[in-house]
């Protein structure tokens, strides 16, 4: 995307600048609002596309995302690059690959997601696709805002990359400076970063 990206980001409820309490507790500047991107189809495909160019040349058969923005993103690169799309969705524990989805051995595995926080819903991806022979060739999130915290060892991709510095109560800046505190609207489900 060589276009102003964080101007398309603000242009769209998706960056949010102000003074926001985090589902951690923690205050921030910014917030992503990823959804604001879901519900624009055009602008979930333009993302989806720069994810797709990314690897497009990885003999990518599978694309696999998790609930519940990772099935649109999984859905459109899938489109994209031609390849099926399967879901991970939540289990007991972490994250199960069902609905009679397969991953075969001779498959290539793209993992997608629409923000990458911890990479808590990724690396449970990651987990659930280990009981299938496939092998994940490659990561690719709309928006990274871990601040390079997140540890993969698959080749990852991020389209837009912003840090989100975030402070304790006692010791926020934006407080001291008397803004008001905006909690973002949110599931339970975004709230985890899922
Ligand atoms: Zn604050």
């Amino acid at each position: 995307m060589n276009e102003d990206l964080p101007g398309i980001l603000r242009k769209h409820g998706v960056l949010l600048e102000g003074h926001f309490l985090l589902a951690s507790g923690r205050h921030s500047a910014r917030y992503f609002e990823k959804f604001r991107i879901l519900e624009h189809p055009q602008l979930c495909e333009t993302f989806s596309r720069t994810i797709a160019d990314r690897f497009r040349d990885d003999d990518i058969s599978v694309v696999c995302g998790p609930t519940t923005g990772g099935i649109i993103i999984a859905y459109e690169v899938a489109r994209q690059l031609g390849t099926r799309c399967v879901i991970a969705e939540p289990a007991d524990r972490g994250r199960r690959i069902g609905r009679g989805f397969q991953v075969n051995g001779d498959d290539r595995v793209l993992v997608v997601d629409d923000v990458m926080t911890t990479g808590g819903s990724i690396v449970d991806t990651l987990a659930a696709l280990r009981s299938y022979p496939g092998r994940v060739a490659g990561i690719g999130v709309f928006i990274d805002r871990s601040g390079g915290s997140s540890r993969l060892q698959q080749p990852y991709f991020a389209v837009y990359e912003q840090s989100v510095e975030t402070f304790p109560e006692e010791d926020c800046p934006l407080c001291r400076d008397g803004m008001p505190l905006t909690k973002p609207g949110r599931s339970s489900d975004s709230a985890r970063g899922s």
